[in-house]
């Protein structure tokens, strides 16, 4: 079957009351026939249902769901996404491993690998998120793990998929990619190489701003025999109620993305043709430097996340400008989230990378005068509006 249909049928059988949406099963226990079959289904989790740190009906739902669409064997629902990052470190990484990593991923997981997993002996080298020569330079024989996010939050870099893939299988190391941003709705990351997919249902996996949720998708040898049981005892559970909005979801999320997605366009050329504006940041703009490996990605679209420049002489007066601009919106959102039907504008130097020094935000080119967009569902001409409110005051 097509995406689109698997993405709303997906799941286990309805109850037998028949129902045709999805059941909640709001339950921390089980209740077993007998103590046979009780004794049979602690030893092989996967034959039934006992405990809610360890499996339940409409957590299965989601995992299945989202396998289906991300077409891997399976997938794991974890509680947030930074809760899949953490179950894949334990799962795939022991004390002195080491792993790359793009420099330009969210900055959590920058933390988890060189703060949190630093102490226990893992090392990490963080790298240009487009220069594969990087990549290269820095693999080495213990290398293990390759980590990569697609497009990157906020100056939407794309990296090469295939290629990182590639690198990773021949020094028998894994990639491990941040499915996020594009969703598999638009991006498959697995059907590019990848060994493993991450996912924060917090964003579009949802899509309305409502829960926290994350996964992994991946082959059975790693989701059921590695990750499943390290669940089981650390107990980074997904819980039934999230799985179950995010189950919903999901059968909206390929008309989310490509309505998002053309939304996030027409805005970004817009934009691009604003004379306050002095560079706009979009994969599916032309002069996006990875424009053409982009499209070819993530199924011709751009995603609906885009960033942007105001003009200003100094960093003072680009974030003076910057506040000016997100400070007259009427209809967007003033938050850090995305992934939202609602539009979320924000400004990076000051919130998600508000902690590094001026030096680091100007390695990274995130300058004072930068501003996010999170592209949502509201109609296009109230956006432009929005922003021209601002824009045409500088
Ligand atoms: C938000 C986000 C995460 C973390 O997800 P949570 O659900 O907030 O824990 C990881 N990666 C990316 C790219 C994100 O945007």
């Amino acid at each position: 079957m097509h995406r689109d249909t698997l993405a709303v049928r997906t799941a286990l059988p309805p109850s037998q009351w028949g129902e045709n949406s999805e059941a909640l099963f709001l339950t921390s226990g089980f209740v077993q026939p007998d103590s046979e079959t009780m004794a049979h289904r602690f030893a092989n989790p996967q034959e039934g249902y006992t405990y809610g740190r360890t499996s339940n009906p409409t957590v299965s739902s989601f995992e299945q769901r989202l396998a289906a669409m991300e077409g891997t064997e399976a997938a794991i629902g974890t509680a947030t996404g930074m809760a899949a990052i953490l179950l894949l470190c334990m799962g795939v990484l022991k004390a002195g491993d080491h792993v790359v990593c793009s420099r330009s991923v969210f900055g959590s997981t920058m933390n988890l690998f060189a703060k949190e997993f630093g102490k226990f002996g893992v090392q990490s080298t963080f790298v240009s998120q487009t220069e594969l020569q990087e990549w290269k330079a820095a693999m080495r024989p213990n290398t293990k793990l390759l980590f990569a996010e697609t497009p990157t939050n906020p100056l939407t870099d794309v990296c090469d998929i295939r290629a990182l893939a590639d690198l990773a299988h021949g020094a028998g190391a894994l990639l491990t990619v941040d499915n996020c941003f594009c969703s598999p709705a638009l991006q498959r990351p697995t059907e590019l190489g990848a060994d493993l997919i991450i996912h924060s249902g917090t964003k579009y996996l949802d899509g309305q701003g409502r829960v926290m949720a994350g996964a992994i998708c991946g082959p059975s040898k790693w989701i059921v025999d590695v990750f499943a049981p390290i669940v089981r005892t650390a107990g980074m559970t997904l819980s039934p109620f999230n799985a179950w909005v995010v189950l919903k979801g999901l059968e909206t999320l390929g008309i989310r993305m490509q309505a998002q997605s053309a939304n996030a366009l027409a805005i970004a050329r817009f934009l691009e043709s604003h004379p306050a504006v002095k560079r706009v940041y979009y994969p599916g703009l032309e002069s996006h430097p990875q424009h053409a490996l982009a499209m070819r990605q993530q199924s011709g679209v751009g995603g609906a996340v885009l960033s942007f420049d105001v003009r200003g002489n100094d960093p003072d007066a680009l974030r003076r400008n910057a506040f000016a601009v997100i400070d007259s919106s009427e209809v967007m959102s003033i938050a850090t989230n995305l992934g939202d039907t609602k539009t979320i504008i924000t400004h990076p130097a000051t919130t998600s990378h508000g902690r590094l020094t001026e030096e680091q935000r100007q390695a990274a080119g995130i300058g004072q005068g930068l501003i996010r967009l999170a592209v949502g569902l509201e109609h296009v001409e109230d956006i432009k509006t929005d922003l021209s409110r601002g824009l045409d005051k500088l």
